[in-house]
């Protein structure tokens, strides 16, 4: 298995090979990659052969699209069946992957389809650094129309809690940004609230993004809606969101998803607002994804627009995101999460991020 293989060990994959046959493969796999191993023109059709039944650590079990095309996701396969989902969403200035740090998920919030459905396993370094090396092979071979045709952001939005598996996700970052050459400012790790891991985040060398998934304002609803909240409460939470933005001076984010009569009052707007501005944060709001497997609803209309309006009467850098590729497939409702990581916004006010195409 190719990915699974650390990219400096890559001489045991194919061995009795020249170094320099090592480099070419690496470059595929890691700098150019492809679909299939047909496509490595430089590598001899023997070795490409042994390659191939192994080049990818799963297999395509879905491929969808919606919008136009403009976003497209993966359910990809482990051999162990463990499912690892992906999706790429194109906009006119960026072209954003959101990928699962593990199958399943062990945190149970109560509006998340992943949290619903449990834990499976983690995911290994190479398969979080597959799922990136994928799509930017099916970007090359399909680019998406107006939209970049390299991957400006990544985003861990997929399934699983990446600080809660922060060895493997460490690892995959080593290899995202030293060997796949990508930048670390274009990468974004959202958390439910592992205090511990953002204190091991900040101490990596790389300046990436934190989001920070909160919902709820006030502890008796952050602990409803998500459990990890008896374990790390909000103060602990924002303390270390603020050593975080110390330490590598980037500001953090908060995610919010708006779910009908919980946390979409004009009270949890003020709250949020106050948080906010105390950790220096950009809030991005995103109207909940119904699914299958909870009772939560979105938040209507007039609330939506009120909470905003809250947000921004109260000081707050807020932006409203729209829910990508709402027209497939309803598994896996937070892959649908539209992100971008840049915040440029210095002085209060809400924007609407383009709706489709
Ligand atoms: N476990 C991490 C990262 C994966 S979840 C975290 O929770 O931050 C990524 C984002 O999707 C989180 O902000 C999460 O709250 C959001 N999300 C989960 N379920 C959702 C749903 N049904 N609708 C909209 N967003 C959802
Ligand atoms: Fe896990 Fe994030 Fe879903 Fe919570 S929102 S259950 S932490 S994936």
């Amino acid at each position: 298995m190719s990915y699974l293989i650390a990219p400096e060990a890559l001489d045991d994959l194919i061995e009795h090979e020249p170094s320099y046959r090592v480099d070419q493969l690496r470059k595929w796999l890691y700098e150019t990659p492809v679909l299939v191993a047909d496509e490595m023109t430089n590598l001899p059709r023997p070795l490409r052969e042994t390659i191939a039944p192994g080049l990818w650590p799963f297999t395509v079990e879905v491929e969808q699209r919606a919008d136009g095309g403009a976003t497209r996701k993966w359910l990809f396969r482990a051999p162990d069946g463990a499912s690892i989902e992906a999706v790429l969403m194109g906009y006119p200035r960026r072209t954003t992957l959101c990928i699962s740090s593990q199958a399943g998920c062990a945190m149970g919030c109560t509006f998340c389809a992943t949290g619903q459905f449990g834990f499976e396993r983690h995911l290994e370094a190479g398969e979080i650094v597959a799922q990136v090396a994928y799509a930017l092979a099916a970007l090359r071979a399909d680019p998406i129309a107006g939209s970049p045709d390299r991957i400006t952001n990544i985003v861990f939005m997929g399934m699983g809690e990446p600080l809660a598996n922060m060895d493997r996700v460490e690892e995959s970052l080593r290899r995202m940004i030293d060997v796949m050459g990508i930048g670390a400012r274009s990468i974004t790790v959202s958390t439910v609230g592992v205090v511990p891991g953002i204190h091991r985040l900040a101490q990596t060398p790389w300046q990436v993004n934190l989001a920070i998934s909160l919902h709820a304002a006030d502890d008796e609803l952050r602990s409803q809606l998500v459990p990890l909240n008896r374990r790390y409460a909000i103060a602990d939470l924002i303390a270390a969101a603020r050593d975080y933005r110390e330490v590598k001076g980037r500001r953090v984010s908060i995610e919010w998803t708006l779910i009908h009569g919980r946390n979409d009052t004009t009270d949890q707007a003020r709250k949020l607002a106050a948080i906010a501005r105390r950790m220096r944060a950009h809030i991005n709001v995103i109207n909940l994804n119904p699914t299958p497997l909870t009772a939560d609803r979105p938040s209507g209309r007039r609330s939506v627009e009120q909470f905003m309006d809250t947000l921004v009467a109260a000081g707050a850098n807020a932006t409203l995101r729209d829910t990508r590729g709402q027209d497939i497939d309803a598994a896996c409702g937070q892959l649908r999460v539209a992100h971008e990581t840049r915040i440029p916004t210095p002085t209060p006010r809400v924007t609407t991020t383009e709706k489709g195409r």
